[in-house]
């Protein structure tokens, strides 16, 4: 295995780690201002990292088996092209926002999966980015709030270098994730709270389904699905949906009022969640999920045969409640599973997806875990 030494002839100065996330509940709300409720998982993205006295940046991922090196300054918007974006992108938007920082030597060791829904790429880049805080003294990686702006360098690194949308939830989970809580966020003020969320102390598990499928519709049904979210807030003559009621929601144009009453209700069964984990009813949040899961896949038509299947699949075999999770169109779905029927769940999802002739699905569990830290 390639190592920090033979490629870049030194010792790394550190190693820092950032996780992947689960969207728990709130999704497709992020961009009407809603909230959502993710959490930071175990599977960690790795970098070894040494400061360098140039403007250099030399890149190497094992996952990806390549390298690329430029200078800080040299990185542009769609350059570099690939996976280096990531990475490279937050040195240049750390020095967009001002802060005083070289170049470095980077090696990716360790990673989330990649393109399971899992949020690879926030795990890269917010890895990357409290090594090079650290590194260069920044002082941010130590508070919530420096925190916060690590993750406005990261959000800039994947929509204006890399040029992939992404409204933020992903990062901020990375970087702010505490074990055995999810984060519930307000995508409208930008504020966080951890809410206990441990599903093996009440001998549950949520289970992750990756289909492994991504159909081809998905990132233009995106940006139809956020256009009438925009047109419906904007004929209700408010800034976003996010306060505004069901009433209101019946007056709307036909075609947008399922669109619309996919985020109010969504926004509804967040705060619900969060009421039952706050008071320690974890058990009870599976109609929530079922919930959610049929307004995506009613209102808002975001789902997909596979992701359907996963969800009934695992309710008929002991989940207590499935949703899919993420963009929808494929990706992966989660069931909140009492432990001693985890093995039943995975059989009956393995089953049902072999007799209709999908893809064997990846599953696996996902504990809720703590944010980014150096850990060498
Ligand atoms: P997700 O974030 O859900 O995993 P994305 O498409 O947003 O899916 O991000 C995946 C991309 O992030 C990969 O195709 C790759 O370009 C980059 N990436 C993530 N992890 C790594 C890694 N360990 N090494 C190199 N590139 C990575
Ligand atoms: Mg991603």
């Amino acid at each position: 295995m390639t190592g920090f030494r033979e490629l870049f002839g030194r010792e790394p100065d550190g190693r820092w780690a950032a996780p992947g996330r689960v969207n728990l509940i709130g999704e497709h709300v992020d961009y009407a201002q809603g909230l959502c409720l993710p959490f930071a998982i175990a599977e960690r993205t790795v970098v070894e990292v040494a400061a360098r006295d140039d403007d250099r940046v030399r890149l190497h991922s094992l996952a990806e088996q390549d390298s690329w090196s430029g200078t800080i300054d040299e990185v542009a918007p769609r350059s570099p092209d690939g996976w280096a974006g990531y990475a490279a992108g937050v040195l240049w938007a750390l020095r967009q926002a001002g802060h005083k920082i070289g170049g470095i030597d980077l090696l990716v060791t360790d990673t989330v999966p990649l393109g399971a829904g899992l949020s690879s790429s926030a795990a890269l880049e917010c890895s990357t980015a409290l090594a090079v805080d650290e590194l260069f003294g920044l002082g941010l990686g130590g508070t919530p709030s420096g925190r916060r702006a690590l993750a406005a360098a990261c959000i800039s690194a994947e929509n204006d270098v890399v040029g992939a949308a992404t409204g933020g939830m992903d990062q901020a989970t990375s970087l702010l994730g505490v074990a055995g809580h999810a984060l519930l966020l307000d995508m409208r003020d930008g504020t966080d709270r951890a809410v206990p969320f441990a599903p093996a102390d009440d001998g549950l598990a949520l289970m992750v389904i990756d289909t492994r499928v991504r159909h081809r519709l998905a990132d233009g049904q995106y940006g139809m699905r956020r256009a009438a979210v925009e047109k419906a807030a904007a004929a209700l003559g408010r800034p976003s949906l996010r306060d505004a009621t069901l009433a209101e929601v019946t007056t709307l144009d036909p075609d947008l009022v399922p669109r619309a009453r996919h985020i109010v209700t969504e926004i509804a069964r967040v705060r619900e969640t969060v009421e039952l984990l706050d008071a320690g009813r974890l058990p009870e949040i599976g109609p929530l999920l079922d919930a959610s899961h049929a307004s995506l896949a009613h209102d808002y038509e975001v789902s997909c045969d596979e992701l359907d299947l996963a969800c009934s699949a695992a309710r008929r075999a002991g989940a207590l409640g499935a949703r899919m999770t993420g963009g929808g169109f494929g990706g992966s779905a989660i069931a909140l599973v009492p432990v001693e029927q985890e093995d039943a769940v995975a059989s009956e999802v393995r089953a049902a997806f072999a007799e209709a002739r999908y893809r064997e699905p990846e599953i696996r569990g996902a504990q809720p875990s703590a944010g980014a830290e150096r850990v060498g």
